[in-house]
């Protein structure tokens, strides 16, 4: 038996509980609610690529333990993928990481570049794994919060800088971003990239929206600004960007130093996963410009169903220039408490939803704001719409 005096979940993790995506995707299983809570697409990424995951299957290709970096093929197809978008030459084989998603490129990055007392500046509100990762690893999170300003959440970039100390060893980065649908513009990014050459930090950047950019915003890696090649590292997904997020293959372009890092704690997580997905998203990647814009446009026409439809229902809504989500604000219909609302949201409306506050340490800051998913048939998107318009009935 175990001491009864004694948790039996380490303090570092105790804060963290059990994922709220796991508590709202139940409750919508329960209710049988439509679930725009968790970000997951509703249909499979192109039939060709699945396609190409089978042809591995039956070639015996990814079937036993790939190699620790991840198959060149794929190592190849990220590089060539950061080359043809944005300009930036990775080498296959020292500069180009595949991860068990970006999941675990997120947790190996800090598990290796943190030491015990270290601060990593993050932007709140933020994913929900960044705060438990840092945990992980022991070092300190110090939010900087995006604001509400003008239809969207911004950066106030004195905020940042006030928030880098002696002990600040990273900046960790997410644009888009998750759950706010900010992109960062390049004039912020620049400042983040002068903040972090002027204080001498690494970066850390989750670009996994890279490709869900809508209307005139432009997502800018920071790996592409001055002084940031050598102290980014970068993280994607194929989950994100090709519809198929039940694969987990992620990955990090970086400096050799920082490669061998990250790949230094991610060969005890998983060692290797997802053997013949890696060759599969390998041809994803070659897939041509077409491809991308024809996703971009379609999640743009879900966008703009789900934000015109909440804004009907009353919800005040802040339109994302990127990602797939929109935060909306719930005051205007009355309410106050984003949780109390996601709880009551299935019986009242047959809709499940995610409260921002999840999101922050200052749950205050976040307690107004609920989160839709809109990566989602239309036909989905247009009954949850109409349930949500009986909300002021
Ligand atoms: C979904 C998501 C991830 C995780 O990506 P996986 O490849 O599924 O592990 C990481 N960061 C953000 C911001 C996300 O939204």
């Amino acid at each position: 038996m175990t001491s009864s005096a004694r948790p039996l979940v380490n303090r570092r993790l105790a804060e963290f509980g059990t994922t709220i995506f796991a508590e709202m995707s139940a409750l919508a299983l329960r209710t049988g609610s439509i679930n725009l809570g968790q970000g997951f697409p509703d249909t499979d990424g192109p039939e060709e690529v699945r396609e190409a995951a089978v042809r591995a299957l039956r070639d015996g290709r990814g079937n036993q333990y790939p190699p620790g970096p991840g198959v060149p093929e794929l190592r190849t197809a990220i590089a060539a993928h950061q080359e043809r978008r944005y300009g930036l030459s990775y080498d296959p084989d020292t500069e180009v990481l595949v991860t068990a998603g970006a999941t675990e490129a997120i947790a190996a990055a800090l598990l290796a570049l943190l030491e015990t007392g270290d601060e990593v500046v993050a932007l709140e509100p933020y994913y929900d794994s960044y705060a438990a990762c840092i945990a992980m690893a022991g070092g300190t999170r110090v939010p900087v919060t995006l604001r509400p300003h003008e239809g969207a959440f911004r950066l106030d970039l004195d905020e940042l800088r006030a928030a880098v100390t002696d002990r600040t060893r990273l900046l960790l980065i997410n644009t888009p971003h998750n759950p706010t649908g900010t992109v960062l513009t390049r004039a912020e990014l620049t400042a983040i990239a002068e903040l972090a050459v002027e204080r001498d930090l690494l970066v850390v950047t989750d670009e996994v929206y890279e490709h869900l950019v809508f209307d005139e915003a432009e997502h800018v890696p920071l790996a592409t600004l001055p002084g940031m090649r050598e102290r980014t590292v970068s993280i994607g997904s194929a989950g994100k960007t090709f519809s198929f997020t039940g694969w987990k293959v992620g990955w990090v372009t970086a400096a050799p130093g920082l490669v061998a890092a990250v790949r230094s704690a991610k060969q005890f997580l998983t060692y290797v996963a997802s053997g013949p997905f890696q060759y599969a998203v390998a041809e994803a990647l070659a897939l041509p410009d077409s491809y991308f814009t024809a996703f971009r446009d379609d999640m743009l026409t879900k966008r703009d169903l789900l934000a015109t439809g909440l804004a009907e229902a009353g919800f005040g809504v802040f339109r994302p220039a990127g990602t797939y989500f929109v935060t909306t604000d719930i005051r205007p219909l009355g309410e106050q408490d984003g949780f109390a609302f996601c709880r009551a949201l299935p019986e009242r409306a047959g809709v499940v939803a995610i409260p921002n506050a999840v999101f922050y340490d200052h749950r205050e800051a976040g307690a107004p704001f609920v989160r839709f998913a809109f990566c989602k048939r239309t036909g989905v998107l247009e009954e949850a719409t109409r349930r949500l318009k009986t909300l002021g009935a």
